[in-house]
């Protein structure tokens, strides 16, 4: 036990990870939850002060660390003078995936939240001169992160009106998996009371404040809980709580959070590994396997009373499916992790490589922009310039937007694709297209394409020459199996 003085306060801290058993770190891979230990005691005797007003940022590291200590090693921590970062691979301890009634297809991977890719709160919270609420902003990526180091997502999904929740989108300890097959949850993860104790925070917003759980940490009602479910005590300043109905949690962000693009900024990516997949109507999950070699995964489902599955494992720069379908037929796909179907976060090209030499996968990781960008050129002179390239992003809107009201919903952009170079593109790119009300607007698009054509266009000269455009050697047409993807013309 260590201890250490905050103003005004004395702060215990215990090394949790002591009276937790060394099965709760590990994933169990049991879908029945029989091997999960479900009899952890609760730590108690533990306060950790986060009124976090004129402590030092090593004392309020070291308190915030105590926190996530229970989930270690799998879950890392450090900080600096700023900033306090986890690291993990998103997939907790518990049975995952087990119970969703409306699923995307989608199954859980580990994600790479480490290094650069970590996840960060403000050690010292501001409060926002304006706070920003959850009810009408931030409908992608995380607003908080858990002790157990996996996401948190707006309750409302990235339609902007869909109760997670209340659709059967989340598993039995409220999560699922997106786009990127990355794990999260999208409620408040009261079940880790079990480990840090229930007078403790579960979670930490990405504004930095900390949300516990239904109660005050000596038992006693929340009461007077503002918009975003927070209030402020004398014992622990703001924080916010978690409650049974929406918001579930923070309801938004009491403290400065940067918002950029729909999302809160920064925060880790997950890349996606496989063109986006869809919701298969009267799915039932049942079970959720992770093999003890920790790389293979079999996520069993029923319609209708009949079973299915998906079998996948993680290899050496791929991951390897088998869709097992309710006749029991098996189709097999097999995915690279260096799947690229869009404009963000590419590799250089391999240019300037001998061919022996060259990374696997690398040759075909290319900007979409530059794999389509002869398609685009409409006077075929080799040249796409930001007058053509602007003229087809208007084509693609207008062809999308069914009913004209200069918005696209997911029934347009979800629906058939358009015959269009971006076509596909946007299908397999709309959340990073979506305006922060949920939708998709012609200048939400634009600005995503121009930032993609100004990346590509390496002399700023408002156009992509040839050398520009050019794919490497031994680049490959897009991967096979993109929905949406229209072939090239000619
Ligand atoms: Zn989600
Ligand atoms: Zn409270």
């Amino acid at each position: 036990m260590r201890a250490f003085r905050l103003p005004g306060r004395l702060v215990s801290l215990m090394l949790l990870a002591n009276i937790l058993p060394a099965a709760a770190h590990d994933l169990s891979g049991d879908p029945a939850g029989t091997n999960y230990d479900r009899s952890a005691k609760p730590p108690t005797n533990i306060l950790v002060n986060f009124s976090f007003a004129a402590a030092t940022a090593t004392n309020h590291g070291a308190a915030l660390a105590t926190l996530f200590q229970p989930f270690a090693p799998k879950v890392q921590t450090h900080w600096d003078d700023r900033f306090f970062y986890i690291e993990s691979d998103g997939m907790p301890a518990h049975p995952l995936m087990v119970g969703i009634t409306a699923w995307q297809q989608q199954v859980p991977l580990p994600q790479t939240y480490t290094g650069n890719n970590a996840w960060q709160l403000p050690l010292q919270p501001q409060v926002a001169a304006q706070p920003i609420s959850a009810k009408t902003h931030f409908f992608r990526g995380a607003i908080a992160i858990a002790v157990n180091g996996v996401p948190i997502f707006n309750p409302i999904k990235n339609d902007g009106i869909t109760d997670t929740y209340l659709a059967g989108e989340l598993d039995n300890y409220g999560g699922h998996s997106g786009r990127a097959d990355d794990y999260h949850y999208h409620i408040a993860p009261l079940h880790l009371q079990k480990y840090v104790g229930s007078n403790n925070p579960v979670a930490f917003a990405l504004d930095g404040y900390p949300i516990y759980g239904l109660t005050e940490p000596d038992g006693a009602p929340a009461g007077g809980l503002d918009e975003f479910n927070g209030h402020t005590t004398p014992e622990l300043g703001y924080h916010y709580h978690a409650t049974k109905t929406y918001p579930y949690l923070n309801g938004g962000f009491h403290g400065v959070v940067t918002e950029r693009g729909g999302l809160v900024d920064p925060q880790p990516r997950a890349q996606p590994l496989r063109p986006a997949t869809y919701p298969l109507p009267g799915a039932t999950i049942t079970g959720f396997k992770a093999e003890p070699d920790g790389k293979s995964y079999t996520l069993t489902y029923e319609i209708g009373g009949e079973k299915a599955m998906v079998h996948y494992s993680k290899n050496a720069g791929a991951v390897d499916f088998d869709f097992t379908d309710t006749s029991g037929r098996t189709l097999t796909r097999h995915y690279a992790t260096g799947f690229h179907d869009g404009g963000r976060d590419e590799n250089p090209p391999p240019r300037d490589r001998p061919e022996g030499n060259r990374p696997p996968r690398d040759p075909n990781r290319q900007p979409w922009l530059k794999v389509h960008a002869k398609e685009m050129d409409a006077n075929r002179d080799g040249t796409l310039t930001r007058e053509e390239f602007i003229a087809e992003v208007n084509r693609v809107f207008a062809a999308y937007d069914q009913n004209q009201d200069g918005k696209l919903t997911a029934d347009e952009y979800g629906g058939p694709p358009v015959r269009s170079p971006m076509g596909g593109y946007i299908k397999q790119h709309y959340r990073e297209l979506l305006d922060e009300t949920g939708v998709i607007t012609k200048a939400s698009l634009m600005k995503e394409a121009m930032r993609m054509f100004d990346k590509s266009d390496l002399n700023h000269d408002g156009k992509l020459t040839p050398d520009e455009t050019a794919l490497p050697p031994g680049y490959k047409a897009t991967p096979p199996g993109n929905p949406g993807e229209n072939p090239p013309p000619r």
